[in-house]
């Protein structure tokens, strides 16, 4: 944990006006895992909207002294397609030999296994490199939480996390109003769905104001109008919100995604109810 938190919320303080309220983390990653529904990776300008989030996230993160740790992939999307398509292509020429293998093999049973086999093949790694089967999208009210049902079809669509301690980020369609939204329940860790649909004022904080609150930060600056709000934990998304405060980089830093300990509480919305609006987190976690 840092030593410090000064929960100033002057919206004219910045890491560039006011570098003694920041820490140096150097360049600390944050981890995420990222997939991909199948309507954003098979199309190529959802594909590129994404990787404008993940690079936002990434600039504004190093910024302040943090990063973006990502996984499967860290390449960005000019140097990305050659690598896609060679990986296709492996794993084409991989299905391709077993199929064939399969012609010249007897009986159903082993044709069969063979077909099994080169599903198998096929999916795993399409998993590995993120990209779901699942098509559609998840409904999301503009307020309150999203149904469990919608969740947890698309949450199963991503098989087994391989690293617990890294942040789950879905991009997928979102339907019902937000284009970005937090789960925060019992079933799983903190994970983050967002639509890189294009209609967007602000590309870059999109992504970053949803892992904010899977770090736990609470919504700022809710009294302000759009033209004095600079926090990118302001409620709404829109060009100008380029700013976090110290105590906030703190708590990104804090989290289970960075350097701290896995959360505790973050479902618990019925003792959170007491938190007053204005609190900077969105559950209590013990010290
Ligand atoms: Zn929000």
């Amino acid at each position: 944990m840092t030593s410090f938190l000064d929960f100033n919320k002057d919206p004219a303080n910045d890491i560039d006006n006011k570098p003694q309220q920041y820490h140096n983390f150097g360049g600390k990653g944050v981890r995420v895992q990222v997939y991909w529904a199948a309507d954003i990776w098979r199309d190529a300008s959802l594909w590129n909207n994404s990787w404008a989030l993940l690079k936002g996230a990434d600039e504004i993160l190093r910024k302040y002294t943090l990063a973006l740790d990502m996984l499967p992939l860290q390449t960005e999307p000019a140097a990305l397609a050659p690598t896609k398509d060679k990986a296709t292509r492996e794993f084409d020429k991989s299905v391709g030999k077993q199929v064939a293998r399969q012609k010249k093999a007897k009986g159903e049973v082993a044709k069969k296994q063979t077909e099994a086999a080169a599903k198998a093949i096929e999916e795993q790694g399409r998993a590995a490199r993120g990209l779901l089967d699942f098509s559609g999208s998840v409904y999301v009210p503009m307020q309150g939480e999203a149904p469990i049902d919608g969740l947890t079809v698309l949450r199963k669509s991503l098989g087994t996390i391989p690293d617990e301690t890294r942040l789950v980020v879905v991009f997928a369609h979102i339907d019902g109003g937000p284009n970005g939204y937090t789960v925060l329940r019992q079933e799983w860790l903190p994970w983050v769905i967002v639509d890189p649909q294009p209609i967007q004022d602000n590309p870059k904080t999109l992504l970053l104001h949803e892992m904010g609150h899977a770090c736990r930060l609470s919504h700022q600056q809710d009294s302000a109008g759009s033209a004095t709000a600079r926090n990118i934990m302001y409620s709404l998304d829109f060009k100008g919100l380029t700013h976090l405060w110290g105590w906030q980089v703190d708590t990104i830093y804090d989290s289970y995604w960075c350097n701290g300990r896995k959360p505790s509480n973050w479902w618990d919305r019925i003792s959170n109810a007491k938190l007053p609006p204005d609190h900077p987190f969105l559950w209590d976690e013990p010290p």
